[in-house]
């Protein structure tokens, strides 16, 4: 696992993570550069993205739980037109759909570092790559 701290995108601010009070935890951990994802208190279920109620048995208890950076790419795209301006120089860049082992096989999404032209590969492993921004960070991927 390693981490960056420039900035590969967000040209005149752009998009950025607005931590509610329920995924909060979630981005606490990414700037101390540790992935934790929630896990019912009653059932054992990860889930992902971040939820009040567990979808498997309702219980409310949780906890968050740290887990290593690793995983699979489940699905991936490349992405040539900017979704907003701020990210027009930006393109083109890879969006991968990551699933995590260690954390039941919840998936989240993230960009690839690297060269953005590379082949993907569904299955191929990845690790975590704590993005450093200057009031939040973000967790994207690198080929293992
Ligand atoms: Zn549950």
């Amino acid at each position: 696992m390693t981490s960056r701290s420039e900035t590969w995108v967000l040209p005149g601010g752009g998009p950025r993570p607005e931590p509610t009070g329920l995924d909060a935890p979630f981005w606490a951990a990414l700037g101390e550069h540790r992935l934790v994802v929630q896990r019912c208190s009653a059932c054992q279920a990860w889930r992902f993205g971040p939820e009040h109620l567990c979808p498997d048995c309702r219980s409310f208890d949780y906890s968050w739980e740290e887990v290593p950076p690793v995983g699979v790419v489940y699905s991936w795209e490349r992405v040539w037109h900017p979704a907003q301006p701020a990210l027009s120089t930006a393109v083109p860049y890879v969006v991968l759909l990551v699933e995590i082992p260690a954390a039941g096989g919840v998936r989240m999404l993230g960009n690839l570092v690297g060269d953005p032209l590379a082949d993907v590969v569904i299955g191929q492993p990845v690790t975590g790559v704590f993005e450093d921004h200057d009031s939040y960070t973000l967790l994207q991927w690198e080929r293992a």
